[in-house]
């Protein structure tokens, strides 16, 4: 049956990367016997300056009936100080709320080939591979009560309630350690058990799950702030980390920084399978952002996108012989000293966004 992919490109450089993802998805259509529909919508800023909103509800329908998604970038100046709906961000959260994308997924892959682009030295990140898993749509960015006020003594007080229960904890469990079975059976699960309730009850009934029905996965405990630590002292003794929503957003920055750039790196954020239909609504998107210093250029790195391509490949379209392939022609690319400005480095060949899509096309088709 024909599967459908509906592309987001968004604001600044989104639509120059989504550009080269695109051409990667022509390309196995052609060549791999992909049967997709390609269609497209406006998201963000975009879609504001169209429409008056960040998403319409015609296109969070579409994103809605698609099997996966893929997104390139949202905001930019243009935008900033508007009433929050109307600020291009707003899109992205209705659709990941709307969506209940619950489970945020986040590779930290080095290039052998980028290696020396990290802060830290050489032997601590080459070969590193880990991927966070975060739970995205709960905790203290949602929990209630929320907000700041003004007491009697002319103080004023912000509050937010971090908050979990059983299922949310369990239903992103459940996507780290099936996600571990597959790579090299470990997770690690971050939290403060030992100052938030929260952590308790998060450590508990990840506990709880593991040994009821992942035994054979290795699960250990680490308290997120020797997280952090670790993830500089030692990367590569880490496979999947499961964090909540707080924590996972700083320890997947962290762990991004760590590999060197910005552009290299994808994402995906899944949400609840359909147990009649098993279709998974999913979001594929780099981490970075619209880059609005150099959108208009032609000189943004598309990795990342085409990354978060494999990505959406593997996890939506059961097609991980094409994502490992895709996947080894980036690294290709970069191997063979095919730079964009963000990684090149002195003796590399410096190429813009559409060469360095149609290098990685050439590997592929190789
Ligand atoms: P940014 O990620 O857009 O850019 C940070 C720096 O990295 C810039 O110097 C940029 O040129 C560079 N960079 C980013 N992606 C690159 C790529 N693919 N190739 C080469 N260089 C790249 O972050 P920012 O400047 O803080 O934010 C710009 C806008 O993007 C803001 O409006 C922000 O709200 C938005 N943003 C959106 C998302 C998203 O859509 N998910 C994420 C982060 C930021």
């Amino acid at each position: 049956m024909t599967k459908s992919l509906l592309i987001l490109p968004g604001d600044g450089i989104g639509p120059e990367v989504t550009a080269e993802a695109i051409k990667v998805v022509n390309w196995l259509r052609e060549h791999r016997g992909f049967d997709v529909e390609i269609s497209q919508d406006l998201l963000g800023g975009a879609s504001i300056d169209a429409t008056g909103v960040p998403l319409t509800d015609a296109a969070l329908d579409k994103a809605k009936a698609a099997d996966a998604v893929l997104m390139g970038a949202v905001g930019g100046p243009k935008w900033v100080g508007q009433p929050y709906d109307k600020r291009p961000e707003a899109g992205l959260l209705r659709l990941r709320k709307d969506l209940d994308l619950f489970a945020n997924l986040r590779p930290a892959i080095c290039f052998p080939a980028l290696a020396d682009s990290s802060s830290l030295k050489r032997e601590f990140v080459e070969g590193l591979d880990l991927l966070f898993v975060r739970e995205l749509t709960g905790g203290v960015y949602f929990g209630t009560p929320r907000g700041i006020e003004n007491l009697p003594n002319g103080e004023r007080r912000g509050i937010n309630t971090q908050v979990y229960t059983t299922s949310e904890i369990h239903r992103v469990a459940r996507v780290a350690f099936d996600l571990a079975a597959k790579r090299r059976n470990k997770v690690t699960s971050a939290e403060k058990h030992n100052v938030m309730e929260s952590g308790l009850l998060w450590k508990e009934e990840v506990q709880k799950l593991h040994d009821a029905d992942y035994a054979s996965v290795e699960l250990e405990h680490m308290l997120a702030d020797n997280c952090a630590m670790q993830l500089v002292k030692n990367p590569k003794q880490f496979d999947v980390i499961l964090t909540d929503n707080l924590f996972g957003d700083i320890l997947s920055d962290q762990a991004a920084m760590l590999t060197g750039s910005l552009g290299m790196l994808p994402s995906a954020s899944l949400g609840a399978k359909d147990a009649a239909t098993g279709k998974q609504a999913s979001l594929y998107e780099p981490i970075h952002g619209s880059a609005p210093d150099i959108a208009g250029k032609g000189v943004a790195n598309p990795c990342a996108t085409i990354l978060s391509l494999a990505m959406c490949l593997r996890f939506s379209f059961g097609r991980g012989e094409d994502a490992d392939k895709l996947e080894a022609a980036v690294a290709q690319t970069l191997a063979d000293g095919i730079r964009t400005a963000d990684i090149w480095l002195d003796g590399c060949t410096r190429v813009g966004t559409s060469e360095m899509g149609d290098a990685i096309l050439e590997r592929l088709a190789a």
